[in-house]
């Protein structure tokens, strides 16, 4: 989801002459609040199917609107893998006029700028894997039927229904169409778009978007051109490159990511094979006499099964469930509550 500068909750807040690029702080604060919509209407309300677990990164433009990537593991029986559910839930046709709003909607925001010999110099055209052709692979061909393509990419039903009209001063038709959820679009008037993969590709989204770092600039300035010998050093220097809406963002301190479930990594390892750490300074007399040190998640996971009631019933990947690990301590102790840590 991409933040639309021009929400009437963002038009509504500036004075005569200012733009939203001017507000990054009233940017900031009505995009939250649409995600935090967009997140409970999926998670909470699931309007694409019940959420077994997911995670959201929120990143900023270079000048400066933010927008974000959310990931969304389906429950086992909602994932979406027939033909006609996809078209239940992911549209990438033009709405017609029967539906004004949407058609609205969809034709500012979810139309992949003419590329191609319309317009060469689209940024989608210069990739070095393809040059040429557009790396999104715009326009798509027109599909009668969503289908499964072989590498397991949906191929979205994109009927030519002579649907014509002219955006960014070219007509486009079905073969345009970034994929989008009616509904959602409806509601939330921006650049949303819902894609579906496996398994296997959800791990290359993640590397892709979800955890590729912050972006990054490399610059000097310098009075005289030419004049000073090259400092190569200075060259390499890196800096980070901060946007101001994503400055008013971290101001109000408000999340960049967050993950459910919660993942506690647990270790496994062969009996006395377990790493233990210890600083230079330490003796390894002592670190060998201490009867902590050698503890691992898992020895104290054999040890719980053999001491308390009822430890047993749990296998080591549910144990985290019903018991808490404290890595200061390297103990168990029986989790309570669990609705109310769940809420907080
Ligand atoms: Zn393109």
């Amino acid at each position: 989801m991409t933040c639309n500068p021009n929400w009437p909750e963002i038009k509504e807040h500036l004075t005569p002459g200012e733009q939203a690029p001017h507000r990054p702080d009233i940017v900031a604060l009505v995009f939250r609040a649409k995600l935090i919509t967009l997140k409970k209407l999926i998670v909470e309300d699931s309007v694409l199917g019940e959420i077994a677990a997911y995670t959201y990164v929120v990143e900023f433009q270079k000048r400066g609107l933010p927008h974000a990537h959310l990931l969304l593991i389906m429950r086992p029986s909602y994932k979406i893998k027939e033909p006609n559910v996809f078209d239940k839930f992911i549209s990438a046709e033009i709405p017609d006029e029967s539906n004004p709003h949407l058609r609205k909607i969809i034709l500012s925001h979810m139309m992949h700028s003419p590329c191609g010999t319309a317009n060469p110099e689209c940024p989608c055209m210069k990739h070095k894997s393809s040059p040429g052709a557009c790396k999104y692979g715009y326009p798509k061909a027109f599909q009668e039927e969503t289908s499964t393509h072989e590498n397991g990419f949906p191929l979205y039903r994109r009927r030519d229904d002579g649907q014509n009209p002219i955006i960014r001063k070219f007509a486009m038709d079905n073969r345009w169409v970034i994929p989008y959820n009616p509904y959602l679009s409806a509601l939330f008037d921006c650049h949303l778009n819902v894609k579906v993969f496996s398994t296997i590709q959800v791990v290359k989204y993640i590397y892709k978007y979800v955890y590729k770092g912050h972006d990054k600039i490399s610059f000097a300035v310098s009075a005289q051109k030419d004049v000073k010998p090259v400092d190569e050093i200075e060259q390499f220097q890196n800096g980070r490159w901060v946007s101001p809406s994503e400055v008013a963002w971290r101001i109000f301190s408000f999340d960049l990511f967050e993950m459910y479930s919660p993942v506690l990594p647990i270790q496994v390892h062969l009996p006395n094979a377990q790493t233990v750490q210890f600083k230079p300074h330490e003796q390894l007399a002592g670190i060998v006499a201490s009867d902590t040190r050698s503890r691992t998640s898992l020895t104290e996971f054999f040890k719980m099964n053999a001491t308390q009631d009822g430890a047993s019933q749990f296998l080591y990947s549910e144990f985290p469930e019903h018991y808490v690990w404290n890595p200061s301590a390297k103990a168990w102790t029986k989790r309570v509550h669990i609705k109310l840590l769940l809420a907080v």
